[in-house]
C-alpha cells in the first residue's frame, strides 16, 4: 500500500467514525426533545426521525441527479446496488427504490436544461421520448439524447 492509499483508508476511516458521532449526536438531540418515560423506546423513535429524514434526503438527492443527467444505471452504482439475486440490474432497482419513497408510478423531476418537471417511467425503454415526459420542444438534452438513441438504432441496424 502506497503512502497515499494508507492516507486514504485513514481518511475514509476517519470521516465514517465522524459521520457515526455526528448521527449519534442528533439522535440523542431528538431524544432529549421527547417527553416520556421509556428512553429505550424513545432512543429508537429518535433514531427512526433521523433515519426517515436521511432517507428524504437521500430521495431529493436522487431525483435532484436525474434532473441534472445522471442515468439511473449511474444512480444505483452510486448507490453501492449491484445486480439483485433475482438479476436486476442497478438502475432498475434505483428507480423502484425511489417510487416506494413516493407511492407514484413515475418519478418527477426538474430538467436542469429545460427547467421543466419532468415525469419518469424508469429504465425500462430505450427510446428517452418514451420515458421522459415534459421537457420543453427546445430541450437540447432531450435532443441530445434522441440523438443518441438514434445513433444507437443506426449502429445496430435498426433505423
Ligand atoms: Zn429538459
Amino acid at each position: 500500500m502506497t503512502d497515499e492509499q494508507a492516507d486514504l483508508v485513514t481518511w475514509a476511516r476517519n470521516t465514517a467514525r465522524r459521520n457515526n458521532q455526528i448521527v449519534t449526536e442528533t439522535v440523542d438531540q431528538v431524544q432529549q426533545g421527547m417527553p416520556g418515560r421509556a428512553p429505550e423506546r424513545e432512543r429508537i423513535t429518535a433514531a427512526r426521525h433521523v433515519h426517515n429524514h436521511a432517507g428524504d434526503v437521500l430521495a431529493d438527492a436522487v431525483l435532484d441527479a436525474r434532473g441534472a443527467g445522471e442515468t439511473w444505471h449511474e444512480i444505483g452504482v452510486t448507490m453501492e446496488m449491484g445486480t439483485a439475486e433475482d438479476g436486476t440490474p442497478p438502475g432498475p432497482q434505483a428507480f423502484e427504490w425511489s417510487l416506494g419513497r413516493t407511492k407514484l408510478t413515475s418519478a418527477y423531476w426538474t430538467c436542469r436544461t429545460c427547467e421543466n418537471v419532468v415525469a419518469d417511467d424508469g429504465p425500462y425503454e430505450a427510446n428517452p421520448a418514451m420515458v421522459e415526459h415534459g421537457h420543453t420542444r427546445d430541450c437540447s438534452r432531450a435532443a441530445r439524447d434522441a440523438e443518441q438513441y438514434r445513433q444507437m438504432l443506426a449502429e445496430a441496424g435498426m433505423d
